[in-house]
């Protein structure tokens, strides 16, 4: 199947309310013009680098998304143009983004990062860290950040039950900070992005409004190949 298919087999498979972010990374250029040209506008990419360069090169009414785990060195670099930032796992890492977005004269939105696979790779916070930052005097300083989510991973494994269990867990997380924080502590709940090319569905399922979808779009990767 074509990019432009696998594309619209996913609009006419999700709801509405939910955007569906490609996920381009490692893919050329002319790749995501195709998806570009059957109407995507959401991109994501895990590196800097690689972000910057193509959102020099690709059209300018791209909304681009940082989804990897985001270093503060790297900030300044995303900050003129940044849709989202999805990995957002610490206060030092806000305060830097509020740094840049003062400094370049906006306000960059970003995703808490919830940590809630079984397994121990994956980066994020744990729900009393998340509740703790957003609690903080210095996150009440910050004035050019908006949080207007959170994201998370699964573990990566055939057992949907877990799966399942894990994205149910951020969804509560994400209805209890609504219920509790949202009107007294300056966020902007509004999104849950959870789900890739093997667990959108059930993503879906538990409350996910931001599916972020890359080898089902683009076919599979290869790190060995360069572009
Ligand atoms: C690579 C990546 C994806 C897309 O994964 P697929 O399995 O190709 O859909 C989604 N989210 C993050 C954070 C990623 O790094």
């Amino acid at each position: 199947m074509s990019i432009s298919q696998n594309l619209s087999h996913f609009k006419s498979h999700i709801p509405e309310h939910v955007c569906l972010i490609a996920v381009s990374k490692t893919k050329p250029n002319h790749l995501i013009l195709e998806a570009y040209n059957a109407g995507q506008r959401h991109f994501g990419e895990n590196y800097i680098q690689e972000l910057v360069d193509k959102s020099e090169s690709l059209p300018k009414d791209i909304f681009w998304h940082a989804i990897g785990h985001l270093q503060s060195n790297k900030v300044k670099y995303i900050a003129p143009f940044v849709h989202l930032i999805h990995g957002v796992d610490s206060l030092k890492l806000l305060q830097e983004i509020n740094k840049q977005a003062i400094k370049n004269k906006r306000i960059i939105n970003c995703l808490l990062q919830i940590y809630i696979a079984k397994e121990g790779t994956k980066f994020g916070l744990s729900p009393e860290e998340c509740e703790n930052i957003i609690l903080s005097e210095k996150f009440r300083e910050l004035q050019n950040i908006n949080i207007v989510g959170l994201m998370g991973m699964a573990s990566n494994t055939n057992d949907e039950k877990i799966v399942n269990t894990e994205f149910a867990s951020l969804n509560n997380l994400f209805l209890r900070l609504n219920n509790e924080l949202t009107k007294t502590h300056n966020l902007n709940l509004e999104h849950l992005s959870m789900g890739m090319s093997s667990d959108y569905k059930i993503a879906i399922a538990n409350g996910s409004t931001l599916i972020r979808i890359g080898s089902s779009i683009f076919g599979e990767r290869d790190y060995n190949q360069t572009n």
